[in-house]
């Protein structure tokens, strides 16, 4: 609950008039319990769980962005679709909703706050940098553990079902990965605490990352092309490719880490060879050469 009961009360302690966005969240916050408000997270995830991968439905039925399909074999019907969506909802409730609410405290404890002023732009920017690079290199680890032969057997084989991801498939796994897989995400406002918006757009934007990296479509026009070191669909889809042998391309953002300690090898060569395919292929379409 905000501290304040008038929007005036608010602009004397702030020394300033409030912005229009300030208003808006103070109209709607001041009455409401911080718990409540802090159950907002739960709708905010639901529908980015639901929406996020919409469009790339249409994009597979309609078959009109084949040709950058990364594993073209491999086509899905709005049935299995569906059915991946259903399966993530069941966890969703179970899981996500469960540890959303029991989390309450410890966000209280991280010093999550949900008052005035709104964070600045800049300082949601730097927050959001520094949440990916926590992310990034937590996950990298965690990840490169769930392919040790018993974790992966019993846990981390369920994400890797889709050997081919698409979009809904995202968060498509064992009830424990989500909740592993869930400190990283976690950690880095935990570290350095924000604001809910900021929060909720840090955890929206990790998502669509994670739903963008699942697509199946190496799309040539996203701007995550120009984040320097992004993974990005190719990069992660050649770990569903080739599963758990391959211990490649664990990390869930950026490239450096799987760089930095060689786990990226694999891929390299797999591109170098694709490379040389393509432009064996290129030649052998030329026809041949008599001399
Ligand atoms: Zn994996
Ligand atoms: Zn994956």
């Amino acid at each position: 609950m905000i501290p304040y009961t008038t929007v005036e009360d608010a602009s004397i302690t702030l020394g300033r008039n409030l912005t229009w966005f300030e208003t808006v969240w103070f109209d709607y916050s001041a009455t409401k319990s911080d718990f409540y408000v802090w159950c907002h997270t739960i709708l905010v995830l639901f529908l980015v769980f639901s929406l996020a991968p919409l469009p790339l439905v249409f994009v597979e039925l309609t078959g009109w962005f084949d040709r950058f399909k990364l594993q073209p074999k491999v086509k899905y019907s709005i049935s299995d679709m569906f059915r991946c969506y259903k399966d993530v909802m069941k966890l969703f409730l179970l899981v996500v909703g469960t540890l959303n609410l029991v989390s309450y405290p410890s966000t209280k404890m991280a010093g999550i706050r949900n008052g005035l002023p709104l964070p600045s732009f800049m300082e949601i920017i730097a927050q959001l940098l520094v949440y990916f690079l926590i992310e990034d290199y937590t996950n990298y680890w965690l990840h490169r553990w769930l392919h040790c032969k018993w974790v992966y057997e019993k846990i981390h084989r369920i994400h890797h079902e889709y050997t081919a991801p698409t979009g809904y498939a995202s968060p498509y796994a064992h009830w424990a990965e989500i909740l592993i897989l869930g400190i990283p995400t976690f950690l880095g406002p935990a570290i350095a605490p924000c604001h809910i918006m900021t929060f909720w757009l840090w955890i929206s934007l990790r998502q669509i990352e994670a739903v963008e990296t699942h697509s199946g479509y190496d799309l040539p026009w996203t701007i995550t092309k120009y984040i320097p070191f992004y993974g990005g669909a190719e990069y992660h889809d050649y770990h569903h490719y080739v599963g758990r042998q391959s211990q490649s391309n664990f990390a869930s953002v950026f490239t450096y880490c799987d760089y930095i300690y060689g786990t990226d090898k694999g891929y390299r060569i797999h591109k170098k060879l694709l490379h040389h395919q393509v432009k064996e292929e290129a030649e052998l379409k030329k026809g041949p050469k008599y001399y």
